[in-house]
């Protein structure tokens, strides 16, 4: 039997109902189909989870998946996703994060782990040497991120293991629970850690035990030090590593980018406040890397004392701080260093968290919720005690929480009374800390529609034409230069955005960390040298624009996902926030004109039907997806 290089070879089927592991060798066709990572999980998702299943439900599917650069000494590749049917959207739902889960699942013999099943009572799963195990968790259920993986290190004794958890949000159903790993490593968006918790898989432990083969160890190794010394002589990477993402803080607000008071406006007169300056003068302990990382963007820090005391730990990244932040017009730093550590350690997304409470804040403020919802909550702006309040009350589901547990779109749906109008979502998850309408218009783009709904980083940040960088797309058909950031229609946005994209998909397939393709001044991991490094690893010959074909497929399964769980065009609209002027700062006035337009224009560079926004027959067709083009003409989808 030939050897596997790169991919262990080995794919781990979980049934928790059965209580059963079964390992499958994986397919020797999909390498070349589907590089690996998401893609890998995008055409296991399309091939077995059922359609219009409760994602909540013992028939739904999580996925975990690493990529075939994860685990080596490729820098920047050792990342962890995660792919679910989103219990917050109810569409396709994928999530990543760095740490070294990643590394150690494949360390422990293997790519991609599938779960199906509800389990009796609380389990965990046990990898080591190519075997898996699934063990009793009845003691770790209840406890926090932290507390559990304590607990299970000290049961697993003296072995350095990687853990993979939720916390009390994943148990209790939050809809947008997150899955932490290595303690504070959030795998955030869209809900992966409720539909674990709906499995009662309170962890999975990845202990190692075996390698990962290497084609060419020479070419490989030398590949990854030139690798190396690009992206460290770049100075856009740098500054990311000395400042972390909370960087942006600064930069976007002096740009009138930064969310403020619920995306009202997009300049925060405190920023400074909650700026990279201010976490590293007083609460910062040292920087942190994930597994493989040469520019090592995490934070570490901690509260010494007071009311906001909180033990060192990682982060807060930009999202978390915008989102705790001016979001909610906050400017208590330690305020947010507890926020964080909260967030991670119940495991929530700090995102839609955040979000969803400044929503809320709103809407008390203008008077479509007081204090009969809230359970006699005051909400203000700038009330971080209340918000911290929250917090707790949310992972536990408590009062005026379990409402928020749901997330704004659902919460302001239940409500009504006009509170729909302030939720700032594409398909139910709420914006991220970027606002196209200052930023970029790829953004605008993006958020409309990506799979997973609004995100600024799946597939990717794509925020090129503002960072003036070509990241060496140009070779696989970029259209270059980019247009003005705030120029609109006409100008090949669309066909700009479907290279970008799938650079993203790319980069997801891989196992990257997404900051190396966001932060590149140089393309220092453009797509030559991937393929380059992914040939050596894996002793699969692929150009550039092969492995972009790869990638294309995993875009358009994601959306055959999406269409077959009744995605309409209607989804692929931005919310109305962001068709309203943003109200004062540098970028006052300024909002997206045509959303439209921007979408139609985005369809029809993918090969989708500008009226109906279906995959075309003949794009199904070039890239060989036929089971995808069947089951799509099955429910007349195809366009
Ligand atoms: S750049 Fe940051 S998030 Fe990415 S791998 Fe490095 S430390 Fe992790």
């Amino acid at each position: 039997m030939e050897e596997w290089h790169g991919y262990t070879g080995n794919v781990l089927r979980v049934d928790l109902g059965r209580g059963k592991v079964v390992i499958e060798k994986l397919d020797r066709a999909w390498p070349k189909l589907y590089v690996g990572g998401l893609g890998f999980a995008s055409k296991v998702m399309w091939d077995e989870e059922p359609p219009k299943v409760d994602p909540l439900s013992k028939e739904s599917l999580l996925i975990a998946t690493a990529g075939p650069m994860t685990g080596t000494l490729a820098p920047g590749s050792g990342n962890i996703f995660w792919a679910f049917k989103s219990p917050q959207t109810g569409f396709w739902g994928e999530t990543r994060s760095g740490g070294k889960f990643g590394a150690f699942m494949k360390y422990s013999g293997f790519d991609m782990i599938i779960i199906r099943g509800r389990s009796e009572r609380p389990v965990y799963l046990y990898l080591e040497d190519c075997k898996a195990e699934i063990r009793d968790a009845t003691h770790l259920w209840g406890m926090t991120v932290h507390e559990a993986t304590n607990a299970i290190k000290e049961e697993v004794g003296a072995k350095e293991v990687s853990v993979a958890a939720i916390g009390p949000a994943g148990e209790n159903l939050v809809r947008y629970a997150s899955i932490i790993n290595d303690y504070d490593r959030a795998a955030g968006r869209s809900g992966g850690g409720a539909v674990m918790g709906s499995k009662q898989l309170k962890a999975i432990v990845a202990s190692g035990g075996c390698g990962i083969r290497v084609y060419d160890p020479e070419r490989f190794l030398s590949l990854c030090y030139e690798a190396q010394r690009a992206i460290t002589s770049d100075s856009g990477n740098m500054v990311m590593g000395m400042h972390g993402t909370i960087g942006g803080v600064m930069s976007l607000n002096a740009m009138g980018g930064l969310p403020t008071q619920n995306f009202r406006t997009g300049y925060f007169e405190n920023a400074y406040r909650v700026s990279s300056d201010a976490l590293e003068r007083n609460y910062m302990i040292k920087r942190r890397a994930c597994h493989s990382c040469v520019i090592g963007c995490s934070r570490y820090s901690y509260v010494s004392s007071g009311k906001y005391a909180t033990p060192p730990n990682e982060g807060p990244e930009y999202e978390t701080v915008d989102m705790a932040g001016p979001m909610a017009l906050n400017d208590n730093m330690e305020a947010i260093i507890r926020f964080n550590y909260l967030a991670n350690n119940y495991g929530m997304d700090t995102i839609t968290l955040g979000h969803t409470i400044s929503w809320a804040i709103e809407a008390y403020e203008l008077g479509m919720i007081n204090e009969n919802d809230t359970g006699g909550l005051k909400l203000r702006w700038g009330d971080a005690d209340t918000f911290l309040t929250l917090v707790d009350m949310i992972a536990y589901r408590r009062g005026f929480g379990n409402l928020l547990a749901e997330g704004s779109y659902v919460a302001s749906k239940r409500i009504g009374r006009g509170t729909e109008e302030l939720v700032n979502h594409v398909k139910g998850l709420e914006l991220p800390a970027h606002d196209p309408r200052a930023e970029s218009k790829f953004l605008a783009i993006q958020y409309a529609i990506g799979p997973r709904g609004a995100c600024h980083e799946h597939p990717i940040y794509p925020s090129y034409d503002l960072m003036g960088v070509d990241a060496g797309m140009r070779e696989v058909g970029l259209p270059w230069p980019l247009p003005d950031r705030l120029e609109e229609v006409g100008v090949n946005r669309g066909k700009a955005y479907r290279i970008i994209a799938l650079f993203g998909e790319v980069i997801n397939s891989m196992g990257y960390c997404n900051f190396y393709a966001a932060t590149v001044a140089k393309g220092s991991l453009n797509p030559s040298r991937i393929a380059r490094l992914y040939s050596s690893l894996t002793g699969i010959e692929m150009n550039a624009r092969e492995i972009f074909e790869a990638a294309e497929r995993t875009w358009n399964i994601k959306r055959a996902f999406n269409l077959r769980e009744g995605l309409e065009k209607a989804h692929d609209s931005l919310p109305k926030r962001m068709t309203t002027p943003i109200l004062s700062g540098p970028s006052k006035g300024l909002k997206v004109e045509k959303p439209k337009e921007l979408v139609e224009e985005a369809y029809e560079a993918f090969g989708w039907d500008k009226e109906t926004g279906y995959i075309k027959e003949s794009t199904l067709q070039r890239l060989s997806l036929r089971e995808v083009l069947e089951g799509l003409k099955s429910i007349g989808k195809v366009a």
